[in-house]
């Protein structure tokens, strides 16, 4: 059977929240989208796993509140029922942020945005071409999307891969602006404890040194029903291991969070996120990549482009909706 060839009018890379934002506001505006995500869940970033009878949040932890459309979009969650405030502050740690988490789980926010989108999931863009009015997109099954224009959210060095798979060619200024851009990496330990943890309420430690930057208790975030632990590798620690037997790894956190935590790990699983949060962002909040040239409408977007954080890829792909729209 031939592989089927999708006629969007706006192909866009990834369901994270920049690609989900940006794909509900340009079909509310009267565009047919088509996202595409190589990933099997969808958000992302925003990343749920079950082990046996537990349940972890093991990407981004919560979501903070800053611009007046980001705070209307979360209370509109909270109204749907899908996200809902977790905490404000942790002892010894004064924080008026309130911290809001997804309902059951983080990935409920990204299923929630993606319901009426149309989506190829498992199903990753290899390579992409510009041809006379529009952009010709390869899938990994061998099906070809064409659309008149394209919206990339990966990250930039993945990003950069893409576009030297074919014929873009970007002004040396848009290719200093991405490949400036720099990520830190996390590697985070999903494990299942044989009793509840010793952390103190709300259940989420922050840590500022060592090899540890994060734990969270999955049970008392109320996500798990069995006693349940995320921890996140720090920036320095999972960049010097990140590409070591991963189990060894997981066995340094687990060592280094047994003060903390006083359970036993019964069970862990891992999981390497190599661009986790930019530390060098750009200056935009999103790249109109096209400008200037004779390329068909392109816009890069994500939280390299508006902020390290679940606000900013959803600032970042409202941005590259608008930046489409006035294109
Ligand atoms: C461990 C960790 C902890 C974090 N903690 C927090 C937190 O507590 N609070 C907070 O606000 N933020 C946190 N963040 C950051 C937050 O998760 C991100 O800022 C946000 O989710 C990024 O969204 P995005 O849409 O820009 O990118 P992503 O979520 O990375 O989405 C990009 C998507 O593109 C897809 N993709 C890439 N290449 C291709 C391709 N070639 N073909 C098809 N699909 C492709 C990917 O599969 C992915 O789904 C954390 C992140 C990590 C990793």
């Amino acid at each position: 059977m031939t592989p089927p060839t999708y006629n969007p009018d706006i192909l866009i890379i990834g369901a994270g929240l920049a690609g989900l934002s940006a794909a509900n506001d340009l079909q509310r505006a009267g565009f047919k989208v088509l996202v595409v995500d190589k990933g099997r869940g969808l958000g992302g970033r925003l990343a749920s796993r079950r082990i046996g009878g537990a349940t972890f949040d093991h990407g981004a932890q919560f979501m903070t509140t800053r611009q007046p459309r980001f705070v209307e979009q979360v209370n509109q969650w909270v109204d749907a029922g899908v996200a809902e405030p977790w905490y404000s502050s942790v002892p010894g740690q004064p924080n008026s942020h309130v911290r809001y988490r997804g309902v059951p789980t983080m990935t409920a926010i990204a299923k929630y945005m993606a319901q009426d989108i149309d989506i190829l999931r498992t199903t990753a863009v290899t390579a992409i071409a510009h041809a006379d009015n529009g952009w010709i997109a390869t899938l990994d099954n061998g099906a070809t999307v064409s659309s008149g224009s394209m919206i990339i959210t990966s990250p930039a060095p993945q990003t950069i891969e893409l576009l030297a798979t074919g014929n873009t060619q970007l002004p040396d200024d848009k290719c200093a602006r991405l490949n400036r851009i720099v990520y830190e990496s996390c590697i985070a330990v999903m494990a299942i404890l044989d009793s509840p943890s010793n952390l103190p309420s709300p259940g989420a430690l922050m840590l500022e040194d060592g090899p540890i930057a994060w734990i969270s208790d999955n049970q008392q975030k109320g996500i798990s029903i069995l006693p349940a632990i995320t921890i996140h590798g720090s920036g320095a620690f999972s960049a010097k291991y990140f590409d070591d037997d991963r189990n060894l790894v997981a066995e340094k956190l687990i060592a280094a969070a047994k003060p903390y935590v006083g359970a036993n790990v019964l069970e862990f699983q891992t999981h390497g996120w190599r661009y986790s949060k930019p530390l060098v962002m750009d200056a935009h909040s999103c790249m109109l990549a096209s400008e200037h040239t004779s390329l068909p409408p392109l816009i890069f977007a994500g939280d390299a482009f508006a902020g390290p954080r679940v606000e900013g890829a959803v600032l970042s792909g409202w941005a590259a909706a608008e930046a489409l729209i006035n294109c």
